[in-house]
Formats: structure tokens, C-alpha cells, sequence
């Protein structure tokens, strides 16, 4: 290949890796996606001026592509992100499987290393378009969120894996011999039944995590496409995207306490396991917004704890209003963020730098628990599953061993949500009845806004 390619290939891929670093903190976020883009705009720039293409098809694919993607990341709203990030997958996938048949179709005559990487690319690629559909369906509701388990489930995707692994053993050995274009299909077949028959049994609640891993998966199978063509950046972003979308994987996973089997084999969600009947009981203090104004107004410090209610109220500018209110009456404000507070990772940061809130005013899990009780009031915003103490003491919850943020724990629990609906895990939660506790009932928005209007009605 062209050195001079390959060295603008070099600069793309240290664009990659420190758009990657700067993404794992919410100042540097933005700028990273930009630094990151440059680089895959040089690499397709320059992988443009390979001899031979044929531009007609590829500039009407650049502008058909770039048309839908630009419409949609326009419109999509924050909350479904993961479904868009699904289609991204799957796309990416179904791109890696084509290369891989298109080159196969081109030349039949592949050694036993270009064979096997050519099964890795259309594998693991027509796996990732499968599940990614699935798990888009699934988080849009359009197919149901269940977990659908059957009996002999597991016999029957590891069946599909030996016959995968069969074709491929003879592909890899007979590619250009008249067995060589059935295996192919057979290959490709399985593993679109694969993608389908391995990401049902997920519940549409571990769809986040799933989409994660489908991540991952669109990068191998991009990275093995790169060798397939002799493509090095294909090779590195694929490999990339292969290594942090399994990294984000287990962060979300230690987040929830739970392993990635746990998350792809136990049927999660295959019983629902709403309690609003049998779980905690007791007495909830109703509070109205002159009761919320009077806490809030004579607060030393208040800790927001936002979560998946935020989102869907889009509360984030309300709160950040409120928040500078108490500021300037003396009160000292943090933002106190789950790492799984949402529906997607960074679900919270997004939207509250969205809101202009400052960095330093963002504190972790981690950092406010220890000095919880020293904090005066936490207002919960549409949270509950990351403040429910079950995860803390109820050896038989669905979340127990999960972090949490210990609201509980501090003087006073103000929860804004709009009934005592369970969230994402379907359990009640027994923070609701606490004697320290006060359910502040409504759409998170509408709430905030009231005691905005309270404050600057003093
Ligand atoms: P939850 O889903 O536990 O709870 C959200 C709460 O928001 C609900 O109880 C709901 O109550 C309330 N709510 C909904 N709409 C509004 C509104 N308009 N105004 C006010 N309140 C509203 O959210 P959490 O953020 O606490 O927890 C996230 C869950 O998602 C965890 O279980 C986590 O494991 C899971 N998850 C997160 C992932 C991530 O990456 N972030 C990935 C995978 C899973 P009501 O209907 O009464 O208003």
C-alpha cells in the first residue's frame, strides 16, 4: 500500500485514540467526538484516492447515507439514543457481512487465513445486524421487551454454534471448491438466526448492556473485514470500537453488580417482577410545593440525584434554574450521578452539560455516599431503582449488590416523580416510606418549574 496512506492512516488512528481518552470526561466529551470525526473524515478522504473505485456508486451512497444520518441524529431525542445506537450497530454489522460476501464473490481463490477472516467478518457481522434489530425492537416496544426463554434454549444456540463452526472449519479449508459458495450461505444464515435466537432470551431491560456488547461485536467484525480487504485502518478503528465497547460492557455491568453471563443467560426480565402490591409498604408523606420551597430555602447544602424521570420530563434546564436560585440563596448545590442513572451510560452528564451545568458541581457515586449524611437535603428527580435500598439489605431483590446512591442517608429525601410506579427493574422501593422521606408528586419538569416560580415569587 501507499506509505504516504498508510501514514495519513497513522495520523487518523492517534485522532481516534485521543478522541477515545478525551470522551471519558464530560468537559473534554464534545471536543473528543469532534477530534475523532477528523480522523475518520482524513480516513475516508484518503482511502478515496485508492486506485480504481468507482465514485458514481460511492458518492451516491455518501449522500443517501449521509441524508438519513443526518435526519435522524437530528430528531432522535435523548431518551432513545440506545435505539438509534442499535441501528448504528446493526448497520455496521450488515456493512461487514456484504464486504466479506462481496470480496468472496469476487474471488473464490482465498488462502486459509483470508477465509477464516472472511467467516469472522460475515459471522460476527450478520450476528450484529440480527441482535442489533432485535434489540431495537425490543427498546422500542415494537417487539416485546419480555425475556423470551423456552425450554432447550440453550441446546438450541449452542446446535446453531457447532454447525457455524462446521461450515467454517470446511470453508476455511475448501473456499474455492463448488462446496465452498453453499457453506458461505450457510454461514451467513446461521448467523443471522444466531443474532435473533441469542439476544431474545434478553429482557428488554439488559437492552442497554446488550447494545454494548453489539458494539463490540460490530467492531470485530469490521476489524476482521479490514483484513479481509487489506484495509490497516479498518484493522485499528474496528479493533477500537471491538475493545471499548467490551470495556463499556463490564463497567455496566459491575455498575448494576451483576456478570455478563448473568446478563445474557439467566432470562432477566422473563417474569415481571412488579411489586407495587407485595413490596415495601407503609405510609408516604405527600408534600406540596410550598412544603419542597420551605426545605429548600432553609438548606445549607442540596444534592440533585437525577435520573431516567429527568430524562423523560427533559427537567435538565429546570433543574439547572433551581440550582442557581439556591446558589444564590447561600445553599451549597452538587448533582449526584449513578453511573447507570438513565437508560444509557453518561445518560445523566449529557443532559445536564446540555443544561450548562458546571463540571465541578458533578459528583460521583462514589464521592458522595461517604459524606451522605452530612448532606442536608437530596432531591431524588425521577430516580429509583439507584436509590433503592433494597439493592443495600434485601438479599432477594433483583438488584441487591447493586451500587446505590444512599439517599436514605442523608436529613431529608425529597422525590419528584409522578406516582409510586416501580422503574426500570419493576420493584418497589422502600426509600418512598421513610421517615425522612417526602414524595413531591408530578412530572418532574412541572415540579421544578413550581418551586422555580416559588423562589422568585420571595
Ligand atoms: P428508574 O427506571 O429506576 O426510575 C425512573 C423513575 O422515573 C420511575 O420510577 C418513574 O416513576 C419516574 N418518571 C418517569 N417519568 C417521569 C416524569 N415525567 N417526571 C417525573 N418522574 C418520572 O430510573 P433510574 O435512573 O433510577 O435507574 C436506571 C435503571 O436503568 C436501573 O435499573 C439501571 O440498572 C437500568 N439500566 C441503565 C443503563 C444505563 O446505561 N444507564 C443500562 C441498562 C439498564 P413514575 O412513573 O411514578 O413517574
Amino acid at each position: 500500500m501507499n506509505p504516504l496512506i498508510n501514514f495519513i492512516y497513522i495520523l487518523s488512528a492517534a485522532l481516534f485514540i485521543f478522541g477515545l481518552k478525551m470522551l471519558s470526561s464530560p468537559a473534554t466529551a464534545r471536543q473528543g467526538n469532534r477530534l475523532s470525526s477528523v480522523g475518520m473524515l482524513i480516513a475516508i478522504i484518503v482511502t478515496l484516492m485508492h486506485a480504481g473505485l468507482d465514485y458514481k456508486w460511492i458518492f451516491l451512497g455518501i449522500v443517501i447515507g449521509s441524508g438519513i444520518g443526518a435526519f435522524v441524529a437530528i430528531r432522535v431525542k435523548m431518551t432513545d439514543m440506545p435505539e438509534m445506537v442499535a441501528l448504528f450497530n446493526g448497520f455496521g454489522g450488515i456493512s461487514s457481512l456484504l464486504l466479506a460476501w462481496a470480496e468472496y464473490n469476487q474471488n473464490r481463490e482465498l488462502s486459509v487465513f483470508i477465509a477464516l477472516v472472511a467467516f469472522l467478518s460475515a459471522f460476527i457481522g450478520g450476528v450484529t445486524f440480527s441482535g442489533s434489530m432485535v434489540a431495537f425492537g425490543k427498546l422500542s416496544g415494537k417487539i416485546t421487551q419480555k425475556a423470551v426463554v423456552f425450554k432447550g434454549q440453550h441446546i438450541l444456540n449452542a446446535a446453531i454454534l457447532v454447525i457455524a463452526l462446521g461450515a467454517a472449519v470446511l470453508f476455511c479449508i475448501t473456499p474455492a471448491s463448488s462446496l465452498g459458495y453453499p457453506l458461505f450461505t450457510t454461514i451467513l444464515l446461521v448467523a443471522l438466526a444466531f443474532g435473533i435466537t441469542s439476544t431474545i432470551p434478553i429482557g428488554g431491560a439488559d437492552m442497554p448492556v446488550v447494545i454494548s456488547l453489539l458494539n463490540s461485536y460490530s467492531g470485530l467484525a469490521a476489524c476482521a473485514a479490514g483484513f479481509v480487504i487489506s484495509n490497516n485502518i479498518l484493522i485499528v478503528a474496528g479493533a477500537l470500537v471491538g475493545a471499548s465497547g467490551i470495556i463499556l460492557t463490564n463497567i455496566m455491568c459491575k455498575a448494576m453488580n451483576r456478570s455478563l453471563a448473568n446478563v445474557l443467560f439467566s432470562g432477566f426480565g422473563s417474569t415481571t417482577a412488579v411489586q407495587s402490591g407485595n413490596g415495601p409498604q407503609g405510609e408516604v408523606r405527600p408534600a406540596s410545593t410550598e412544603d419542597v420551597y420551605y426545605i429548600l430555602e432553609a438548606a445549607d447544602s442540596v444534592a440533585f440525584v437525577p435520573g431516567y424521570g429527568l430524562a423523560v420530563a427533559q427537567a435538565q434546564h429546570a433543574v439547572k434554574e433551581l440550582g442557581d436560585l439556591l446558589e444564590a440563596n447561600n445553599t451549597e448545590v452538587s448533582y449526584a450521578i449513578h453511573p447507570v442513572a438513565g437508560r444509557m451510560p453518561g445518560h445523566m452528564n449529557v443532559l445536564l452539560a446540555e443544561a450548562n451545568v458546571p463540571y465541578d458541581q458533578l459528583v460521583e457515586m462514589d464521592e458522595i455516599n461517604p459524606r451522605m449524611d452530612t448532606v442536608d437535603v437530596c432531591v431524588v428527580i425521577g430516580a429509583n431503582d439507584v436509590v433503592n435500598p433494597a439493592a443495600l439489605d434485601d438479599a432477594s431483590s433483583p438488584i441487591y449488590g447493586m451500587p446505590i446512591i444512599e439517599t436514605h442517608r442523608a436529613n431529608t429525601v425529597i422525590v419528584l416523580k409522578r406516582s409510586m410506579n416501580p422503574g426500570f427493574a419493576g420493584i418497589q422501593n422502600a426509600l418512598f416510606f421513610a421517615e425522612n422521606a417526602r414524595m413531591y408528586f408530578g412530572d418532574a419538569k412541572a415540579s421544578l418549574q413550581a418551586l422555580v416560580a416559588e423562589f422568585k415569587n420571595d
